[in-house]
């Protein structure tokens, strides 16, 4: 992974970016990179971890505006905060949804393309959804000028998963049933192909990104077991589903 170039993630949700893929979008932008962030929704039925109740509408702009804040402190220089339904994005007419990615695509002109994996990461059907409307966004734009070269998908390896299923059950934390795939997708690579990144170095960015995502309890994240820490948020996995050689 060649932190120098430009990187388009493309994900469903504001506070994807910070807690899927923080550190890497700060390494990036830190080692003169560029990236830009598309959220395919606006989170509006994020609610969950809300103290008070709070129109689909009203949090939508809250949503966004924590991803802009969030997105300004990982350094990432271009935020597309689309209006396709939260919870509903699997709903969504494929071709439309991929002509609005090329748009950005072709005007951002990424070198890679980071998207969740066809697990959507947590098995959320939105992740799902952005997934492979990513991965015929990347491939039809094999046919521009300047196409995008790398793909990647956001990985994390079975251990690290484990410890964050019983970090999340002590703590009470909870999905939003309804939201997420039943059956577990298997993953058509191995864990030995994941490409490991230490967050190390640019963690305080990716904390401070966090805490902006304050209608989305970060203080989860922020506070997690250190055992946990050390797997999950202080390192990042990737991987490298697809590759097109320069000219
Ligand atoms: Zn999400």
């Amino acid at each position: 992974m060649d932190f120098t170039k430009s990187l388009l993630a493309i994900f469903a949700h504001p506070d994807d970016e910070t807690f899927g893929a923080g550190g890497l979008l700060a390494h990036i932008n830190r080692a003169g990179g560029r990236t830009a962030v598309i959220s395919a929704t606006r989170g509006e039925k994020g609610k969950l971890h809300l103290d008070i109740p709070m129109a689909p509408e009203e949090l939508a702009k809250l949503r966004e505006e924590e991803l802009m804040a969030a997105a300004k402190i990982l350094g990432v220089s271009r935020v597309h905060a689309l209006t396709y339904p939260d919870g509903g994005l699997d709903e969504q007419s494929e071709n439309e949804v991929v002509k609005k990615l090329l748009e950005i695509i072709k005007e951002f002109s990424p070198y890679a393309i980071l998207t969740f994996g066809p697990d959507g990461g947590t098995g959320h059907r939105d992740h799902i959804a952005i997934h492979k409307f990513a991965c015929r966004a990347f491939q039809e734009a094999q046919q521009f000028g300047e196409p995008p070269r790398e793909l990647y998908f956001r990985a994390t390896p079975k251990a690290v998963r484990e410890l964050r299923r019983e970090a999340a059950v002590v703590s009470g934390r909870k999905k939003t049933a309804g939201h997420y795939e039943e059956s577990k997708i298997p993953l058509p690579y191995s864990e030995e192909d994941f490409i490991a990144i230490d967050v190390l170095p640019v963690v305080h960015l990716k904390n401070q990104a966090a805490q902006m995502h304050k209608s989305q309890n970060p203080k989860w994240f922020l506070e997690m077991p250190e055992e946990l820490k050390k797997a999950f948020w202080e390192k990042e996995y990737y991987y490298l589903a697809a590759i097109t050689k320069t000219p």
